[in-house]
């Protein structure tokens, strides 16, 4: 028996309509020298699943503000390798209780401060491997004095062997959102459901789902594919008014999600 509700989906379209999503990338015409090598200081490993039969590890999730001291000595945080599902799953109920709110785990995920080297110039914002944000501290700062919300730097560990190094910072990025189904293959296969390994490559035109874009942050990355960043348009204005530097924003479309 057919029976139509309101639309809860609807109305969540609606409100997202008249906000503007941006694609973060870095910006390779800026002409700035600087070039980063480094990792964070801890980090999952990646996983061999019993369940899709494959080995991988996906590393884009970073939280550079979570400090895996206090369970350090309970595991090996450190060398990446590929785990056996179960130890993977140990080593995240460990981390678990440490994470900020709304932190995803995958095989891969880094914690701590990016550590390693650093040399040549930066723009106020570098993006490292199209997964890392950095930022400078007065720009930080400009941005933190905007309201802009989810603006959360942390600090780094590169060692710069140069005077006038800046003092760059990590931006903590969430992952929250989702792709529009409609971007996908048709009949779309989900996750695996062991260790949520994606089935399909990241979409050549992505589309946002709108009704899973968060109203509270103006910076954050995809929940399913998270190399991929994203900002809203109070974040490229504040970028451009302020003349903050070093990313290209491109427009992504948002679409409702289907009732
Ligand atoms: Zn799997």
């Amino acid at each position: 028996m057919a029976r139509s509700f309101p639309s809860i989906a609807t109305d969540q379209g609606t409100k997202s309509k008249h906000m503007d999503y941006f694609i973060i990338q870095e910006d390779r015409s800026a002409g700035y020298t600087g070039s980063v090598d480094a990792s964070h200081k801890w980090g999952l490993p990646g996983v061999h699943c019993p369940s899709c039969q494959d080995a991988w590890s996906g590393g884009a999730n970073a939280y550079p503000s979570v400090d895996l001291t206090p369970v350090a000595a309970l595991a090996d945080f450190e060398p990446p390798r590929a785990e056996s599902l179960e130890e993977y799953e140990r080593l995240c109920a460990l981390i678990r209780p440490l994470l900020p709110p709304g932190a995803q785990l995958e095989p891969g995920a880094g914690f701590g401060p990016l550590e390693g080297k650093a040399q040549g110039s930066f723009g106020q914002l570098f993006m490292y491997f199209d997964e890392v944000l950095l930022i400078q501290r007065e720009a930080l700062n400009k941005l933190q004095a905007e309201g802009l919300q989810g603006i959360k730097g942390c600090p780094t560990a590169l060692r710069f062997r140069q005077r006038n190094s800046p003092e760059l910072l990590e931006l903590e990025l969430l992952p929250v959102g989702r792709v529009h189904p409609k971007c996908l293959p048709p009949n779309p296969q989900p996750p695996c459901p062991r260790c949520g390994r994606l089935m399909h490559p990241l979409p050549d035109v992505l589309i946002l789902d709108a009704s899973t874009l968060p109203a509270h942050l103006d910076l954050f990355r995809l929940g399913d594919y998270c190399n991929v960043t994203i900002c809203t348009g109070r974040f490229v204005e504040a970028c451009q008014r302020l003349g903050l530097d070093g990313l290209v924003f491109q427009p992504v479309e948002v679409a409702a999600t289907q009732p």
